[in-house]
């Protein structure tokens, strides 16, 4: 029995009609937080958990405990793709006949994710263009592949956009698109109970990771998801990591000081001599990371410089293969 079986299989309810289940996660996050909404007919669930039968189990448990039958269920919404959010979305589906919502922008990546060989000769070409060497980038194919298999190919049956709403006794919850996290991230708030269920947009702790993705400008889109949140009033963040929490402006005033910090010590990096995605990242992270995390690294940063060269900050050099960064002005 590995330790992570001990922890999770909690469930309360946070706010009048929403229920927290605490799911054990098989990696550092511990956890994943799953909700429960009732509505106006039967239950909707945000989120299913990983694809591990401990996290089947507490979800089961907590279901029990709070005597819903799977059938209850009458909706599935995944807020992003990611497999501790998704993993057993296909589980759930099957035993409670629901309709799963996802956003069309999540369900569009994860046809590209689970297209295997393609997806891979992608992250290759990607991770060349940041100048990785050859060796580093097959230590992080490698450390890949375990993750890659937890994405499955799922059909929505209704694809999300923003703006759709479930009737809850307590108010409608309405669904927020909140991109940067995943292309797809979505939100779900209540106007009436002023919560926000943040899915991995707005964490207490942790800065969400957000990774480039081809033509898009990731962080400024992150940025500009967490200006609409702070235009909401909300007294309760019910996030997918950790415990609920309030302050949303406070959080997304220092998330933007993170981001704004981070680019500032990229170009300086810049300025200072180094090129490429892989100088900087390596310059940037003064501890040694495993190559897993390293791919995080490159992606990041990746989209900082795209985000600094749309802002006319820095150019890319595109000429050799190897992506070279300098600063735009003279
Ligand atoms: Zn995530
Ligand atoms: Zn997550």
């Amino acid at each position: 029995m590995t330790p992570y079986l001990e922890i999770g299989g909690d469930y309360r309810e946070v706010v009048p009609g929403i229920h927290m289940l605490e799911l054990p996660l098989p990696f550092s996050l511990g956890i994943v937080n799953v909700y429960l909404v009732r509505l106006d007919d039967g239950w909707l669930l945000i989120d299913t958990g990983m694809q591990t039968e401990a996290c089947f189990q507490a979800l089961t448990r907590a279901l029990e405990g709070l005597a819903v039958d799977w059938r209850d269920i009458r909706h599935v919404l995944l807020t992003h793709i990611h497999p501790d959010h998704m993993g057993l979305a296909s589980r759930v589906i099957a035993l409670t006949g629901a309709p799963l919502h996802l956003h069309w922008a999540d369900h569009q990546l994860l046809a590209e994710i689970t297209n295997r060989e393609r997806h891979h000769a992608w992250q290759q070409e990607v991770l060349t263009i940041a100048g990785v060497p050859g060796e580093m980038r097959k230590l992080v194919h490698s450390s890949l592949l375990e993750i890659q298999q937890s994405f499955q190919r799922l059909t929505p049956d209704r694809l999300l956009s923003g703006g759709e709403s479930f009737s809850t006794p307590h108010g409608a919850l309405e669904v927020i698109w909140t991109p940067g996290h995943s292309p797809g991230h979505v939100c779900l708030y209540g106007q009436g109970r002023r919560v926000l269920i943040s899915g991995d947009h707005i964490l207490e702790h942790i800065s969400p990771n957000i990774g480039w993705q081809p033509g898009r400008d990731v962080l400024g889109e992150f940025l500009s998801s967490l200006d609409r949140i702070a235009g909401l009033e909300v007294d309760l963040i019910l996030p997918s990591h950790g415990a609920p929490f309030s302050g949303h402006r406070a959080w997304v005033r220092k998330t933007h000081e993170h981001h704004a910090e981070r680019c500032a010590r990229i170009v300086s990096l810049v300025d200072g001599g180094a090129r490429t995605a892989h100088e900087i990242a390596s310059q940037l992270w003064d501890r040694k990371l495993s190559p897993f995390h390293y791919r995080f690294a490159i992606f990041e940063v990746l989209a900082h410089l795209e985000y600094l060269e749309r802002r006319e900050v820095l150019r890319a050099d595109r000429s050799n293969g190897v992506y070279h960064w300098t600063r735009a002005a003279a």
